[in-house]
């Protein structure tokens, strides 16, 4: 189950203030070293405007740092709808021009998303624009945690869960969609910047409906490299189908704790990724892990 093995953990997936965690990226590397772990990915959500202040904190904190990037992506249905699929990017190149523009127009487009999601808020609650701008981070990517941490700063509701729970659930009135590139675009983008394509949390069915085997095989064929199996959105069940999954597709299993400092609860290193498993990440890598 990813057990990690006391100070040898690898952790693949986490969030600072770059996008919607709460450590500013300096910090993530602080409390990685504090909670044991010999290896960290930054993976904030479509962007890389953490990486610089990571690296810069690696040495001090003698913490190995995996570039990443959490992308927004989707896989359209035959009924016009579509599902949302996310997608870790490990070691590319941040200036390739085709990945770094879908990373851009998907930020433009969360933060007219994260606009209009406030807009119809503002009809029922005491909530501003300017006041959720106030809760982000300068140039960090906006998502629904900005909208979750204004609301519990006005006393709306209790908690980030709270707000999930009930005003910002994608089946609530105010939930606003935004845009994604389709996730086998996504993968192509990622390869053609010497990422390795991992896809999060697949199994995760209570953010919403999730992709089929057939769907993970379909992207597989497109270059996709791994799925996060150890995850504490999947059940010990789906942990055991992913893993199957995994081995008759080829693909590379990775566990990580996708922490979003004192966003969420989930502690760095309660799930974590073997050493093969990095070895073989950073080999297809475009980019080195930087080491203390
Ligand atoms: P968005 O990308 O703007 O649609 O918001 C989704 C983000 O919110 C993801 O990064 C999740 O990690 C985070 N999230 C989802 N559910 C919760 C929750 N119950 N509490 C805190 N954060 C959550
Ligand atoms: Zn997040
Ligand atoms: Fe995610
Ligand atoms: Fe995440």
């Amino acid at each position: 189950m990813g057990a990690p093995i006391l100070g040898r953990v690898i952790d693949l997936h986490t969030h600072s203030s770059a996008s919607d965690g709460t450590d500013e990226p300096r910090q993530v590397l602080e409390a990685a070293a504090a909670a044991d772990l010999t290896v960290v990915a930054l993976t904030d959500h479509d962007t890389t405007a953490g990486w610089d202040a990571a690296a810069d904190a690696v040495e001090r904190y003698g913490v190995a740092l995996v570039r990443g990037t959490e992308v927004s992506t989707r896989v359209p249905m035959p009924d016009g709808s579509h599902i949302s699929v996310h997608l870790l990017s490990y070691l590319h190149d941040p200036t390739n021009p085709a990945l770094a523009d879908e990373l851009e127009r998907t930020r433009t487009s969360r933060r007219t998303r994260a606009r209009a999601m406030t807009d119809l808020l503002a009809r029922d609650y005491p909530i501003t624009w300017e006041a959720v701008v106030a809760h982000t981070g300068d140039g960090a990517t906006v998502g629904r945690p900005h909208l979750a941490d204004t609301l519990v700063a006005l006393g709306v509701v209790a908690t980030r869960d709270e707000a999930f729970a009930t005003m910002l659930h994608a089946s609530a009135p105010y939930y606003v969609p935004h845009y994604a590139p389709d996730a086998a675009l996504a993968i192509r983008a990622v390869r053609a910047a010497g990422g390795v394509p991992v896809m999060a949390h697949p199994g995760a069915g209570a953010r919403g409906r999730v992709v089929t085997d057939e769907t993970i095989a379909e992207l597989a064929d497109v270059g996709l490299a791994g799925l996060e199996v150890d995850h504490r959105d999947h059940d010990a069940d789906t942990r055991a189908h992913l893993r199957d999954l995994a081995a008759a597709l080829g693909l590379l299993v990775t566990g990580s704790s996708d922490y979003h400092g004192a966003g969420k609860t989930n502690r760095l290193g309660e799930n974590a990724t073997s050493p093969d498993v990095l070895e073989a990440i950073e080999g297809e890598g475009a980019l080195p892990v930087i080491r203390p």
